[in-house]
């Protein structure tokens, strides 16, 4: 079906300028901004709207590419019990946010890199948006760095690697400078999480020793200087391996003077932060409600804040992810969910010991809205830049532009026609992220989504829902995508 979205001003990261966009077979097929009337074929130059389009009138209105947000944890199972957002809701509240292609991650739960995939596959498939996933490359031996290359087969080019949870997740140093060798061979990206483990596990022990076991701990036994020396840590081994490197939901001042650091001396190293760290302190964890702030990393200092601020504008961190993973605050209440009641265990499960509180938080939903109201509307950034964040940066530093990311001819028709001037106080009322709170409860948003197309098909309409489950397609990555 043919589609003109007629009159609106398209951002992207460099230019802000009225166009008429022409949508065919889910693509975009042409872009005018001669004077918005009338569409003009390239090649001849004349007037080419067929008679029988579907016209939107989006004057007065932002057009911005679909959102990519390159950090979601969808049905991940966690502490005996697991987030509650699946591949189909958890997509559904992406769409409502503005957001169209979700970057999830596989669990290396079975015996091959290869099995994983497949049985990630089985769960992602009902995703109401478009979807890929990083692999989590939690163990390491020459077998696995074997397969590694395969995983380009199955569209998977990027890795994560964890510097913390010992015995679970974390590799050796050795064997993260090996991935990164392996990853640099083949044209892949290494992402890491920065913490320090052995800190962590030692601080642990003694404060549940000690009985501390309110939620404050998990930020006070979660210490930033292992953010920090990690970071450094792992941009030296990236170095070393001639390796990029992407670190992800960035969470205190110092990863950001490390990042500056390595990126001035020409190291292929970038940074992701999430709204959560710009907003939020180890202050939260101390209210009554202070579970719903537990995630990993913890929430940090307003100096913290502060300087993440700071290095997403001044462009030293490339992309606002959403480390999506909610868990319900008390999970033994059920929520109305789609006519049905559903009740998963939450943060209660800690309510005695903040090691068993689930990590994570909501966020895949409020991140546009949110960032647009404090960052362009505040001045701080500029609606350019909140394009190149939130969706361009991640789509080229994951291997999915010009395909997603981008509003140009050939690119799939995945368009936001945002209302500058809608305003809304946000909650856990106006949200679709399955669960029972929202961080940014009673804020006064200016800014939201009105219409959300996902390969030209109209999926989210004001309040109205118009996707599917299973509607989403799984994107394969290509290898040597750009560092920014
Ligand atoms: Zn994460």
């Amino acid at each position: 079906m043919t589609m003109l979205i007629r009159g609106g001003t398209l951002v992207s990261t460099d230019r802000t300028f009225i166009a008429d966009i022409l949508i065919d077979g889910g693509k975009i097929i042409a872009i005018d901004e001669s004077d918005g009337s009338e569409i003009r074929n390239p090649d001849t130059g004349r007037r080419r709207t067929p008679p029988e389009v579907e016209t939107i009138d989006a004057s007065g209105k932002l057009i911005f590419p679909g959102g990519v947000d390159p950090h979601v944890h969808l049905d991940l199972p966690m502490f005996d019990t697991v987030s509650s957002d699946d591949h189909y809701s958890g997509t559904k509240a992406a769409a409502f946010g503005g957001t169209t292609t979700v970057l999830d991650f596989v669990s290396f739960d079975h015996p091959t890199l290869g099995e994983s995939v497949e049985a990630w596959h089985q769960k992602a498939e009902k995703a109401a948006v478009d979807y890929s996933a990083h692999m989590n490359l939690t163990r390491f031996n020459e077998k696995i760095a074997a397969e590694i290359p395969y995983l380009l087969e199955m569209g998977i080019s990027t890795l994560k690697v964890f510097t913390a949870y010992n015995g679970r997740l974390r590799l050796e140093d050795g064997n993260i400078f090996k991935a990164l060798r392996v990853a640099r061979e083949n044209g892949m990206l290494v992402m890491l999480h920065a913490e320090n483990g052995d800190v962590i596990d030692i601080l642990v022990a003694e404060a549940l020793a000690a009985g501390h076991t309110s939620p404050e701990w998990h930020a006070k036994t979660r210490p930033a200087w292992g953010a920090v020396e990690s970071a450094l840590r792992a941009f030296a081994l990236a170095a070393t391996a001639d390796a990029p490197l992407y670190l992800v939901h960035m969470n205190t001042a110092g990863e950001v003077d490390m990042l500056k650091y390595g990126r001035e001396r020409g190291l292929k190293v970038m940074g992701e932060t999430c709204p959560q760290y710009l907003f939020f302190t180890e202050d939260d964890l101390r209210r009554p409600d202070g579970a719903k702030w537990i995630c990993s990393p913890p929430m940090r200092s307003a100096a913290d804040n502060a300087r993440l601020s700071e290095g997403v504008a001044d462009g030293t961190i490339q992309t606002i992810g959403t480390d999506h993973c909610p868990f319900f605050q008390d999970g033994t209440q059920p929520i109305l969910y789609e006519g049905k009641m559903i009740a998963i265990p939450g943060k209660e499960l800690g309510k005695d010991d903040f090691t068993k509180i689930p990590n994570g938080l909501p966020g895949v939903e409020d991140r546009l809205p949110v960032l647009w109201t404090s960052g362009v509307g505040s001045g701080k950034l500029t609606a350019n830049q909140f394009v190149a964040l939130t969706s361009t940066n991640p789509a080229r530093i994951f291997g999915l532009y010009p395909r997603k990311g981008a509003l140009l001819p050939g690119s799939d028709a995945d368009i936001v026609i945002w209302d500058p001037h809608r305003k809304a106080r946000h909650g856990v009322a106006q949200s679709h992220q399955r669960t029972d709170y929202n961080l940014y409860e009673g804020w006064e948003l200016c800014g939201m989504p009105e219409k959300v197309f996902l390969r030209g098909q109209l999926i989210v309409d004001g309040d109205k829902w118009l996707g599917k489950a299973g509607m989403g397609e799984f994107l394969p990555r290509m290898p040597g995508a750009p560092v920014l």
